[in-house]
């Protein structure tokens, strides 16, 4: 059990994991098969990684984790990542810690225990990061790395806030290329495989289409979309919308059928940009469209419902101009009696406002305004209602 240990104690102590595992009478790390000095780790940004073989998250993250370090070593940042193994016996250690490229504690399922107690683990996976640094984040870094990868680098408190601001920047936006190219980038891709340059965009009403193939609501969207799209295209001359495809397919091989499908351009799917767009507009469902205007500001996130209540006439898609379809709508609607006679149908209909319909005289779709049927499932346009004199 640990003491009321003096605080400045404390924090020193913690942040050398040689003095953490010498006091637990560790005596060496394993790096592969190889025993390795406590002192390994000396000099490094040292993470605590919390994991086992039996836990599903844990095989989601590792691939992910073992990216970010190979990218850090290669870079030649000063990073050591220990393995504490939860694992149910020594063999099954020596499984998973063989996906490892970086350190074990030698597997002792007591002191593992300890250490997660030490340490505060709440859950596995767990990455810890050691440090004397005051201003550290305190909490576990699995999600922070999922989201920034190897940038959340040195997994600090400032380094958190220093990307947090960034994605805020690029969220309030204002530089199109800033958002959607790339180190190495500076296109997206269209259906042809041909490449268009982010800067023809500039200038543009962009949408953001983020879907997957796998994801049937997506393709009810993306069908209103291709209509709201091709009415778009042919009617402006300058061609002033264009949307772009980000992925949230689950292999290559999806999204080339996605894209199969959609006349306007992608994100690649090999460019961590998707991943990023994802979390900058704070994406948590598909389908999902962001609306960026023409100076490169987001217009909004909420392009779904926008699209799919008032379609093409919504364009450009500005405060002002749904303002304007609004009051329009409820004008139309001040205009129109509140309930008919048809001589189509036996029952009387109301006057009801209907977010999607499908109009049963002219069997067109219909939005807003409509004649309803109270006691069947019947709707008609204001326009295809033929009064009982
Ligand atoms: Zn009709
Ligand atoms: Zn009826």
């Amino acid at each position: 059990m640990e003491g009321p240990d003096d605080c400045q104690a404390q924090s020193i102590e913690s942040s050398n994991i040689a003095t953490i595992l010498a006091a637990q009478g560790v005596e060496f790390l394993l790096s592969g098969e190889e025993k390795v000095p406590l002192s390994s780790c000396d000099g490094k940004t040292t993470c605590l990684f919390f994991s086992a073989n039996w836990c599903r998250t844990c095989k989601t993250f590792l691939p992910q984790l073992v990216q970010v370090y190979d990218t850090l070593r290669k870079s030649c940042e000063k990073i050591a990542i220990v393995f504490i193994s939860f694992d149910n016996n020594q063999k099954e250690f020596e499984e998973h810690f063989k996906c490892m490229p970086w350190l074990a504690v030698p597997f002792d399922v007591n002191l593992s225990r300890r250490l997660s107690k030490r340490h505060h683990v709440k859950h596995l996976p767990s990455l810890i990061p050691l440090t004397s640094d005051e201003k550290a984040v305190p909490e576990d870094l699995v999600g922070f790395t999922e989201d920034y990868g190897a940038e959340a680098f040195p997994f600090t408190k400032s380094r958190r806030q220093e990307l947090k601001a960034k994605d805020t920047a690029k969220l309030e936006g204002g530089n199109l290329e800033d958002l959607l190219a790339h180190e190495g980038r500076n296109h997206v891709i269209a259906m042809d495989g041909r490449n268009v340059l982010v800067s023809e965009l500039v200038g543009k009403t962009i949408g953001l289409y983020f879907g997957a193939h796998w994801c049937p609501p997506c393709h009810t969207f993306a069908a209103r979309l291709l209509e709201v799209y091709n009415a778009l295209m042919t009617n402006s001359k300058e061609q002033c919308f264009e949307i772009i495809f980000v992925s949230t397919d689950r292999d290559l091989n999806e999204f080339d059928l996605s894209l199969k499908s959609m006349p306007w351009l992608a994100i690649p799917y090999s460019d961590k940009t998707r991943h990023e767009l994802c979390r900058i507009f704070h994406i948590k469902g598909i389908p999902s469209l962001v609306l960026i205007g023409p100076d490169g500001k987001t217009i909004g996130t909420n392009g779904r419902a926008i699209i799919s209540l008032y379609g093409a006439e919504a364009f450009p898609f500005t405060e002002s101009k749904l303002g304007e379809l609004e009051a329009a709508s409820r004008k139309e609607g001040d205009a129109l009696p509140r309930e008919v006679k048809d001589i189509k149908h036996e029952h009387l209909l109301k006057l009801d406002t209907v977010k999607a319909y499908l109009c049963d005289s002219c069997k067109k779709r219909g939005r807003f305004w409509a004649f309803s049927c109270d006691v069947c499932d019947y709707d008609l346009h204001p326009a295809c209602v033929e009064e009982t004199s």
